[in-house]
């Protein structure tokens, strides 16, 4: 049998995806501050993109060269920095 016309059953299946959390494929954590940038970091945290393609071969706990590093506050290497190396360059 039919719905009755002008009924429109709540679709609970959509809300369930919608409010799902979005779910970092390197670590599987769930990504939240970052979650409208998901698409844009390759379905992972800003930190695990930039491990998983930018860091290498530096040592994760330590600043690295690619500029915009999650470890400068804590082990920053301000000598890797690309600005450092251009104005060493130039002098
Ligand atoms: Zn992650
Ligand atoms: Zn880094």
């Amino acid at each position: 049998m039919l719905l009755a016309t002008g009924v429109v059953p709540w679709d609970w299946q959509a809300t369930l995806v919608v409010s799902e959390p979005l779910i970092c494929r390197r670590c599987g954590r769930a990504v939240v501050v970052e979650a409208d940038r998901f698409a844009t970091f390759e379905q992972m945290h800003y930190v695990c993109i930039h491990y998983e393609f930018e860091h290498d071969p530096i040592d994760p706990d330590e600043e690295c060269a690619a500029g915009g590093c999650p470890f400068a506050a804590l082990h920053p290497r301000p000598d890797r920095r690309p600005s450092e190396r251009l104005e060493a360059q130039g002098t």
